[in-house]
């Protein structure tokens, strides 16, 4: 679950106003630069009209000037040459004297003191055209209005070259102020935007080292997460084979059940369960998964690295470089031997064998659990082991290896029940060594006990496999032969006395004198019906055996006719 990085933000506020604060500075900068811009260019404007304006009024008062001088010159030449033709000339240049001094009121309309010498001159054109009418009469008519004309042009070029100067200075003064406040606008703008690319700046650096801080958060987060799921799951498939190990009852049943897991576990590798065997020198390969692996069916206990280590053990290339001796010619690049072991004894070991090194890795990524379920199939074999032991113990007997009587009275009962359900006849013999007693005090006990479990093992060898043997007491033994009526059990016990009369059995390398046994045969349903009572009968048989000379097979038939 991704940490939410709003949340996770301190100061968020405080640095949101303080953008907003630099954001409103930069664009009241921005604003009032612009409007100064513009109140500045108008002045300028302005100004250089009023300079254009004055220079249109300068120009005018030159070619007045100019005007008034020809008129002067074409005045002065009438005077001399008396020629018509220069009057006429001067009063067109009085025409246009006059226009001009129109011309110059209008343009200084705006100035209340030009304006007033500007209608002065237009008085005096007014009276120098006069003049120029009376020039025929009068030769110096001009001279006065002239002069009084210039004087006036005179004033009037006066003032206004000093407004000229004037409003000259004051362009160059708004131009410099216009100068300084662009520059001091455009730098203030460039600071309160550097301020705010600052923030800006800050802002995004901060933002980066807390996604950063996040992503270290989450990645820490997610990491736990999936640690948790895999414990998780570890402990789900650890719970699930410890319960079903718990409930196998056969070694083998536990045996599948952990390569089953195993397998589940650990896909793409195979590997194989070996167990020590009765002798404790020998570890015999007993179940495995995936395809068939490279180990020995069976090998010594010193032929395993992880079995004389006593612990779990890689061999890796460039790692652990010596080899296990339990494989069949090839040898496998990576693998690894898990001992079982259990309550201080080494049941065997679990073999797995990587194809790759990515599978060997994925293995040593298991190991944890790998390490449990081999713990819990230890722990599981042992008490399998222990119980069957038990189990042997408590229904064979010890010197003899066959069933005990205990035993012996409950598997008549089932074969009765059988036997009867079936309606098939079941055999009971009753055997009896003779003159045992007599053996014994000759030959010691140890020889005893020799013959008793020579005779034992022949008799299990010479019956059937679904046939149940057991040692009665002493030297007492009682077969039970399912399915067998009265004619084929006689043959069989026959058979068997005829066995043991030839047995040849030795003891310390000396060969024992034969022994002979009696048997009495009571047959179900003929004889009897019940447990007690067809042992009972066979017992009769048997005592009717040793009664008639020993060493015979005596029918329960004979002891009931008798
Ligand atoms: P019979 O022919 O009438 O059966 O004579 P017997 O001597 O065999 O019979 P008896 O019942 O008098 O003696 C049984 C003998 O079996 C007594 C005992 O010394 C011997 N015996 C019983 N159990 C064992 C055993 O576990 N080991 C040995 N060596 N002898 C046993
Ligand atoms: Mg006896
Ligand atoms: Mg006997």
């Amino acid at each position: 679950m991704p940490i939410a990085l709003s949340n996770t933000l301190p100061g968020k506020n405080r640095a949101v106003q303080l953008l907003i604060l630099a954001a409103l500075g930069a664009c009241i900068c921005v604003a009032a630069a612009g409007w100064l811009h513009y109140s500045a260019a108008k002045k300028l404007n302005e100004s250089r009209d009023w300079i254009e304006h004055s220079q249109t009024v300068m120009s005018s008062l030159r070619s007045e000037s100019q005007v008034a001088d020809r008129i002067d010159t074409a005045t002065r030449l009438f005077q001399l040459t008396k020629d018509e033709e220069n009057i006429r000339s001067a009063q067109t240049s009085q025409v246009s004297f006059n226009s001009g001094a129109l011309r110059l009121q209008d343009l200084t309309s705006d100035n209340p003191r030009q304006n007033g010498q500007a209608r002065k001159l237009v008085v005096c054109a007014d009276s120098l055209g006069k003049a120029i009418g009376r020039l025929k009469e009068q030769g110096d008519a001009v001279t006065n209005p002239l002069s009084q004309c210039r004087l006036i042009l005179g004033t009037l070029q006066e003032v206004e070259r000093e407004l000229l100067s004037q409003r000259t200075d004051e362009s160059k003064l708004n131009s410099q102020r216009s100068i300084i406040l662009s520059v001091s606008f455009t730098v203030l703008s460039i600071l309160v935007i550097l301020a705010l690319f600052g923030f800006l700046l800050r802002d995004a650096v901060r933002r980066k080292q807390y996604e950063r801080r996040l992503y270290e958060a989450n990645e820490k987060l997610a990491s736990t997460v999936r640690a948790l799921e895999r414990q998780a799951k570890e402990s789900t498939l650890l719970t699930s084979v410890r319960d079903e190990l718990q409930l196998c009852v056969r070694l083998a049943q536990a045996q599948e059940c952990a390569i089953r897991y195993f397998e589940q576990l650990l896909p793409g590798t195979s590997g194989s369960i070996c167990l020590t065997n009765n002798t404790r020198h020998m570890v015999e390969e007993v179940a495995s998964w995936g395809s068939s692996t490279l180990v020995m069916d069976a090998f010594t206990l010193e032929g395993c690295c992880g079995l004389r280590s006593g612990r779990m053990r890689w061999r890796r290339p460039m790692q652990s470089e010596v080899h296990c001796t339990h494989f069949n010619g090839h040898v496998p690049e990576y693998y690894v031997c898990i001992p079982l072991a259990a309550y201080g004894d080494t049941l065997g070991v679990v073999y797995i064998e990587c194809l790759s090194p990515g599978v060997a890795a994925m293995v040593d990524a298991n190991m944890a659990p790998i390490e449990q379920i081999v713990e819990l199939a230890s722990i599981s074999f042992a008490g399998l082991n222990l119980r069957s032991r038990l189990e042997q113990q408590s229904i064979r007997d010890g010197l003899t290896g066959l069933f005990n009587r205990h035993y012996m009275e409950m598997a008549l009962d089932r074969e009765l029940r059988r036997g009867a359900r079936h309606n098939k006849p079941v055999a009971v013999m009753m055997m009896d060594i003779d003159h045992f007693k007599r053996f014994n005090d000759t030959y010691g006990h140890e020889a005893g006990d020799t013959v008793l479990r020579e005779l034992a093992e022949n008799f299990l060898q010479a019956v059937r496999n679904e046939d149940i043997l057991c040692r009665f007491g002493g030297e007492e033994f009682v077969a039970i032969l399912p399915e067998l009526d009265l004619e084929a059990a006689m043959q069989r016990a026959e058979g068997l006395r005829t066995m043991v009369s030839e047995m040849r059995i030795y003891n310390r390398g000396e060969c024992l004198p034969e022994v002979t046994t009696s048997i009495g045969v009571a047959i179900y349903p003929q004889h009897a019906e019940t447990v007690e009572e067809i042992l009972r009968s066979a017992d009769r048989a048997l005592y009717e055996a040793k009664h008639l000379g020993r060493n015979r097979v005596v029918p329960a038939e004979s002891v009931l006719l008798a």
